[in-house]
């Protein structure tokens, strides 16, 4: 696979479409657990971000996630916003000059972003956050990279690996953010963060899987 700038945005704009549907589930659950602006802080990150989609498209890959991190940075409120930009300046740092993302590139961006948010938000996995959905898929993707899956295959374990970090966030108990300062400290909910981390990562395979894309 090869992805390039302009591919990324579209995918973006994927992700983009689907928050958008999820603009009540990611309230209901935000609101449970914490203080129910999750969807709009992410939604308002991800409209501004398609407003500047040409612009975005235009830019060598790591201009193009600097540029997501100042924007996400300074559009998205509360936590994720910090959280997101850190994920994408290490991102930047590991396009270094690429031209377009390959696997194993992607594989490096995805573990770049982890260490990112888990050193800003001092989280750890297991702490019911956005940290687990893509801890689990960077960790599935690594793995079958290593047992020499194709790039279908090592795609799809990746987007398996976020939906069981996302789900597998229900059952823990919050140690970072709002939730963790609830008596139940949120166990049963799912983590809204993990949720939306989900989507993006979904989004991101189910791009690249569709064929006639970058695979
Ligand atoms: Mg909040």
């Amino acid at each position: 696979m090869q992805m390039t700038s302009a591919e990324y945005v579209d995918c973006l704009r994927a992700a983009a479409t689907l928050l958008n549907e999820n603009k009540d589930y990611i309230t209901e659950l935000d609101a449970a657990t914490g203080d129910g602006d999750h969807w709009a802080n992410m939604n308002m990150g991800f409209v501004r971000l398609m407003e500047m989609s040409e612009e975005l498209a235009a830019l060598p890959v790591s201009d193009l996630f600097k540029k997501i991190a100042m924007t996400m940075m300074s559009v998205i409120g509360g936590s994720a916003g910090v959280l997101y930009g850190s994920a994408y300046l290490k991102a930047a740092a590991a396009a270094k000059d690429a031209q377009a993302i390959d696997l194993p590139l992607l594989r490096d961006i995805l573990r770049a972003q982890l260490e990112g948010i888990m050193s800003r938000g001092k989280a750890q996995p297991g702490f019911k956050t956005m940290v687990d959905p893509l801890h689990q898929a960077v960790d599935a993707m690594e793995r079958a990279m290593e047992e020499g899956k194709n790039e279908a295959e090592v795609l799809s374990a990746m987007r398996d690996g976020a939906e069981a970090g996302m789900k597998a966030t229900a059952d823990m108990e919050a140690m970072r953010g709002r939730a963790c300062y609830q008596p139940d400290k949120g166990v049963g909910h799912l983590d809204p963060g993990a949720v939306t981390m989900w989507y993006q990562l979904q989004t991101l395979a189910d791009f690249l899987l569709k064929e006639g894309n970058a695979v």
